[in-house]
């Protein structure tokens, strides 16, 4: 493949030396672009916290815990004293459950465990109303990354998957103190509940759709379509009191709840819970433990290798503890200046949006106004929060437990904060992602943007870069999250982010027309690996588009940019190099496309790509204008 020509491959030719050079680590499934700004930021801060750690020097009570447990995850031989014992004690609570009233009588005790159960119960931000939350209840995931995965047509790979997962569990139950019988039993029976589970449960594309989780219902009647549980008792239990309307995120499953958990399926279902309970408790057990534990997802991703240990015990410890270290990681390594600067963009980009949004031609003008209201009214978030929510406060353990024993309180603090919030008005001024995370994020139950301070660093944005290649970088992505306000899911929710049809039928014909040509831009794309779901990808498709169109106008409107180095940037951003499984893998659960497409996919739709690189009907990234598609 010598002598690429930009025309022909904008992402090949920006990135080609990178990728020849790009090694992906024995212990991850990816190289290059957001993963590498992630070791980056993950080196910075394990070097911080074993700085704070020998110095015996904290910044803070939350910083002092986050040091004192990532010591004991780094104890390998703590832990191997430690052994399966902790895991096992635990599951012992499984053996209560005689009946299906024991299940419901013993919920939150489960929940407490970390048992895993066929019923999720959350408390979350009431959709409908946003400045107050109601209980969600969801189902179970499945074995395989996605239920997807259970469908006819994935047959031959789910067989292959459940082969490896099957080799892992027996080889995992081999360390319990149960007979060999047992063992393969209970594998066996874990199985069938998951293949139950795999019929109904949904699919990610599903889940993609937000807006369809929101089936409030009558406690009552939710109780009726689970006549094998004891509802009052269960949420009695866990809030004080019945509360008087449920969200039922997945009809269909639950429809079929009498079916998944009743006289009958009680056993499978305890083994189905002992054998992925202890798969996922392996990672707070020893390090044999974690190394067989994790078997399977590295199969399925690729990965050759564990993650060190060290740098396991700082990724479960700064996910632990995120806003804590996502605001030291903040106030230390991002300028005051560059958020000044960026903010700056980001207003911009919205002023941008509102211009265009006026002569836009897919919304009528009732609409319009609404919409430039929802641009006025977004939040926005740069860098990292000025302090970390309360719980925190509550985050204790005590260190002479064991780290599973630790793992288990933490998260029933969690939870138990979670649930406790039930009757509390929600709290918008919190943050969706911590500082020392490379990802960004649009809200449409908030209607705001996060941008954390990890994101905002080059090659998205740097003030030694040009103006033209910030906007090609973090402009692209700030118009593309900026633009969920008006995705498909977006466009059901209004300016407090409540749903609310704020769009005609007739809006939203002409906006589905745009989307059905999106659709069919990506569909069925063939990839070394697999082929393309246009449909399961759109909406992130839709946004880059508008990232890019809301960025190329205000490069029209710049004095002295250039179109050469927007374009490239643009394609800098998406350099990757991943394995094949988990780029496989990727295109059943991840809503976003491939890389080498977005970055290759959106310029062919603007005018600017033709003239900055002279592209020719001839060259490989020609599109004809009636198949260019300019949304916002
Ligand atoms: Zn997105």
């Amino acid at each position: 493949m010598e002598n690429i020509r930009i025309q022909d491959d904008l992402y090949m030719f920006v990135n080609k030396e990178t990728l020849d050079n790009l090694v992906i680590p024995d212990d991850r499934p990816v190289a290059g672009g957001f993963s590498e700004l992630a070791e980056g930021v993950e080196k910075i801060m394990m070097n911080e916290l074993d700085t704070m750690t020998a110095s015996e020097s904290y910044p803070n009570e939350h910083l002092e815990r986050a040091c004192r447990l990532y010591a004991i995850v780094k104890d390998a031989d703590r832990k191997a004293k430690d052994g399966i014992a902790p895991a096992l004690k635990n599951l012992a609570i499984l053996d209560e459950i005689k009946t299906v009233e024991d299940f419901s009588r013993l919920y939150k005790t489960l929940v407490l465990k970390d048992i895993p159960t066929p019923i999720n119960v959350d408390v979350d931000t009431d959709m409908k109303n946003t400045k107050q939350r109601l209980v969600y209840i969801q189902g179970a995931g499945v074995i395989l990354p996605d239920a997807s995965y259970y469908k006819p047509e994935m047959a031959s790979q789910k067989a292959q998957l459940i082969g490896i997962w099957s080799n892992v569990a027996k080889a995992v139950m081999a360390k319990t103190d149960l007979s060999a019988e047992d063992q393969e039993k209970y594998v066996n029976d874990a199985l069938a509940f998951d293949e139950l589970l795999g019929g109904l449960v949904k699919t990610r594309e599903e889940w993609s759709k937000y807006v369809e989780m929101y089936n409030p219902m009558d406690t009552a009647k939710v109780a009726e379509m689970l006549p094998n549980l004891a509802l009052d008792t269960l949420l009695n239990d866990l809030f004080g009191s019945v509360p008087s309307t449920i969200v039922v995120t997945e009809p269909r499953y639950f429809a079929s709840f009498a079916t998944v958990l009743n006289a009958d399926t009680l056993e499978i279902y305890k083994h189905w819970a002992y054998v992925t309970g202890l798969l996922k408790y392996c990672s707070f057990l020893s390090e044999e433990l974690r190394d067989m534990g994790g078997m399977f997802m590295r199969a399925v991703m690729g990965v050759a290798k564990m993650q060190s240990i060290e740098k396991f015990a700082y990724n479960l410890v700064s996910s632990l503890y995120s806003e804590p270290v996502g605001i030291y990681y903040g106030e230390k390594y991002f300028g005051e200046e560059a958020k000044k600067d960026i903010t700056e963009i980001v207003y911009q980009i919205i002023d941008t949006y509102r211009t265009r949004i006026r002569t836009n031609d897919i919304l009528g003008e009732a609409t319009k106004e609404k919409a430039i209201l929802k641009l006025s009214t977004m939040g926005v978030k740069m860098g990292y929060p000025d302090k970390v929510r309360a719980v925190y406060d509550k985050m204790v353990f005590n260190p002479e437990d064991s780290l599973f024993d630790i793992m288990l309180t933490l998260k029933a603090v969690r939870v138990l904060d979670s649930y406790g919030k039930l009757n509390k008005p929600t709290e918008p001024e919190n943050w969706a992602m911590p500082g020392h995370m490379v990802n960004a994020c649009y809200d449409p139950f908030v209607n705001d943007i996060t941008f954390p301070a990890a994101i905002l660093q080059a090659p998205f944005y740097s003030l030694k870069q040009t103006r033209s290649e910030n906007l090609g970088g973090i402009g692209g992505v700030i118009g593309h999250e900026i633009s969920h306000a008006f995705d498909s899911n977006g466009a059901k929710c209004d300016e407090n982010g409540n749903i609310n049809d704020w769009w005609t039928e007739d809006d939203f014909k002409r906006f589905e027309a745009k989307v059905n040509q999106m659709i069919e831009q990506f569909d069925g794309i063939e990839l070394p690996w697999g082929k393309v779901n246009g449909a399961f990808i759109v909406s992130e498709n839709m946004a880059d588009n508008g990232g890019m169109s809301v960025t190329l106008d205000i490069m029209s409107k710049t004095e002295g940019v250039s179109y050469q180095e927007y374009f490239c940037n643009w394609a800098r951003v998406w350099c990757q190099k991943a394995r094949p499984e988990y780029q496989q893998m990727l295109l059943a659960v991840d809503v976003h496309g491939p890389c080498l497409l977005r970055a290759n996919m959106p310029p062919r739709n603007f005018s600017e790509w033709y003239s900055a690189f002279d592209v020719k009907e001839t060259d490989q990234m020609y599109l004809s204008p009636e198949k260019r598609i300019v949304i916002w």
